[in-house]
Order: structure tokens, then sequence, then C-alpha cells
């Protein structure tokens, strides 16, 4: 686990009514008091890298608004930095990449303190160096919890595209990236079925799935035959959406899957708290972090979710976050019929993948209708 860097931090008294226990089940739609500043610095503070958020007379902060970002926001855009970060191939440094997001959306750790602080009635510069010192936080710290985050999303997306049939982003789930690795949940499923079973002896891993994909991984090594191909693309049709083939079927394991999810869902801390408007005591979520928010945030979306089977089928609340087939970032969906993220390219594949399957379906129509002629032509050819 994390060591978490140690800043003492004096708990302010809460400043706005808290998260309580009814407003958890709104957790994505409620605008949170993130304080944003204008710039941000970093260094090296006994070895260890930290980013400091830049108050002073130069600098100054803008306090939370209606514009501030609501829960869904944070987890699509955090997501989002995430998957930005671990690309192999971009080349803007993530330490600038996390500064952008920051002055975007609002420092990332101390909410609430950071919150208190800027909105004391007697606050005046002399406070800035503090208000530094609360919203500074650690490079790694940060890049510990957007992995952790990201990977156990991509999970939860990954196994939600298996309900509809869509194996691309299990199967390309835990491919090497530059700094998360994802969750190897999936990766049996790729040779499985290829595998003689009295060649490969998997009780040693005690139903541990973790273990028995060790071991696979191991025989896969000692037998390269056994590799499957791993380049299922239609050849003939090299702009076909990317077909990938699973040597088993991991949706037989949904339930399975689905409660090793569970499993590496964090546990959120529930405190009282006093609202000072209405001098009431209540059971209050811990908003320590936008993480927490996240967490929350998708926690709420998975306590939303139905049996697979049902998927679908209900119109999901309001504004559900989905995963863009194109880009694969994550969005908030406002309409039933938004399919991307809205960026441009993402549309325009869209539209061209449209007219490649209408494309496709008259070429069968046609072909099958080539084949009845003949047929009814030449009874006695064989057509197969
Ligand atoms: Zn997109």
């Amino acid at each position: 686990m994390y060591d978490e860097f140690d800043y003492e931090i004096n708990r302010p008294k809460l400043r706005k009514p808290a998260l309580g226990f009814g407003d958890i089940g709104g957790a994505g739609q409620i605008i949170y008091n993130l304080v944003r500043f204008e710039e941000y610095d970093w260094d090296n503070v006994k070895d260890r890298d930290v980013i400091i958020p830049l108050c002073d007379a130069n600098h100054s902060f803008i306090l939370p608004n209606e514009k501030s970002p609501t829960g869904k926001e944070i987890l699509t855009s955090l997501y989002n930095l995430a998957k930005k970060i671990n690309d192999l191939h971009d080349e803007r440094s993530f330490l600038y990449r996390i500064v952008d997001w920051c002055k975007q959306y609002g420092n990332p750790y101390a909410v609430d303190e950071l919150y208190a602080m800027v909105t004391d009635p007697g606050y005046d510069h002399a406070q800035d160096y503090w208000i530094e010192k609360t919203g500074t936080f650690e490079l790694n710290r940060f890049m510990y919890d957007l992995g952790r985050l990201n990977t156990t999303m991509a999970f939860y997306f990954a196994l939600e595209n298996l309900v509809f049939d869509e194996e691309a982003m299990a199967y390309h789930l835990s491919e090497e990236e530059r700094f998360f690795e994802g969750l190897p949940f999936f990766e049996k499923y790729k040779y499985f079925d290829d595998l003689q079973e009295e060649e490969i002896d998997l009780s040693t891993a005690e139903g541990d799935l973790r273990k028995e994909i060790a071991l696979l991984a191991k025989y896969r090594k000692e037998h390269p035959e056994a590799d499957t191909d791993e380049d299922c693309l239609d050849d003939d049709h090299p702009d076909e959406e990317d077909e990938v083939m699973f040597a088993g079927i991991p949706y037989d394991d949904y339930d399975d899957l689905y409660d090793k999810l569970i499993d590496i869902m964090p546990s959120f801390t529930i405190r009282v708290r006093r609202d000072p408007k209405t001098q009431r005591t209540v059971f209050a979520a811990e908003v320590e972090s936008v993480f927490d928010i996240a967490w929350l945030t998708l926690a709420r979306k998975i306590a939303d979710d139905v049996p697979p089977e049902e998927k679908g089928k209900h119109q999901e609340i309001k504004g559900p976050i989905k995963i863009c087939p194109f880009c694969g970032d994550a969005f908030i969906q406002n309409s039933n019929r938004q399919i991307t993220c809205g960026k441009i390219e993402c549309n325009r594949e869209r539209t061209k993948r449209n007219k490649r399957r209408e494309r496709a379906k008259k070429r069968q129509a046609d072909a099958a209708q080539d084949k009845n002629a003949t047929y009814s032509n030449n009874n006695s050819s064989e057509n197969c």
C-alpha cells in the first residue's frame, strides 16, 4: 500500500453541506468544491517529486462555481488523462499533462481543506504560504491513484462490452503500455482452449486466476507451437474493424469476473461531520481527493448495474458514462443516439464504418441473389 506523503493536516470545520448517505446516490451529478489554481510549479523534496499550486500576489486561485466539475466529469476526465499518459506514443511529458488537468479541473488533493481555507472570511495573503503547502501533492501518489482508477475502470468497461459481444477491449486490456499495466483477468481466455488439458496441470494454482495465468504463460513459452493466430484480421478487407479472437469465452465466466471487479473496488470512509449552516451532525463520505470522488462515482455506476441479460433493454440513468468505440476515450452520453465521444475524427470514422457496413450488406444481398439465380438455372451444380 502506498505510504502517504507526510504533510501535517489540520482537519478544518466543514463549510459546506457534506456528502451524506442520500447524496452518495447522486455522487456523479454533484458539483464538487474544487479550488483551481492558475499555475503550478514542481520541486523535489526529500527525494520525492512534488507538484505545488502557486498562490501569491501574482498567482491567484479560482473559487468553485457552477462550472466546477461534476463527479462524472471528474471520473471521465481522469480516465482519459490516464489513457493519454499511458500512450507509448504520447510526446507531451506526463507531468505537464497532470498540471494541465489540475489547471482545468481543480487541485486534486486536500479538496475540503483547501475549500475551507480559501473561503475563510478572515483570509488574507498571509495565508498563501499555507494554502500552497496544503495543496502540494506528490507526483508518485497521483500516478498511483490514477493508475489504480484507470485499470479498474478499463476492466469494468471491458466487462460491459462483453455483454454486447464486443471483445476487443477485453482482449487488449493488459497489453504493454507506458505506465499502468492493465488487469490480466482476460489473459487465460486467449489460449485456454488450445491447450490439451492433460498437458498442463492447473491444480497447483488452486483456482487463483493470477497463478493460472502464470502457469499458462509458462506453458505457452515452453510450447510456442501452441500459439494462437493473434492476427485474425480479414485480409481481404483490411479496412474492416479489428476482429479479435479469444480461444475461450470470457462471457461464460461473467459472474466470476464481475465479482473480481467488486473485490478490487476500494472501501469508503464515512465519518460524522457537522454542517455549520444547519448545525446538524450528519454521516458524510470522506472526500479528500478527486480520486475519492471518482471512486464514489464509479461505485454508484456499478451499484446501478442491471443483470447482463437486461443490459441494453433499459434506459440507463441520465447521462451514462460510455467508452468511444473509435478512440477509447470515456464520455458522458447525452442522448441514446450518441455513439462517439464527439471528436470530429471519431464522427468521421463512424460515418465511414456505417458506409462500409451498408456496402457489405449490399454485397451480401447481391451475392445471395446471384447464388439463387445460379441455383435455379443449374440445379445439378453443388454450390457451397
Ligand atoms: Zn472518440
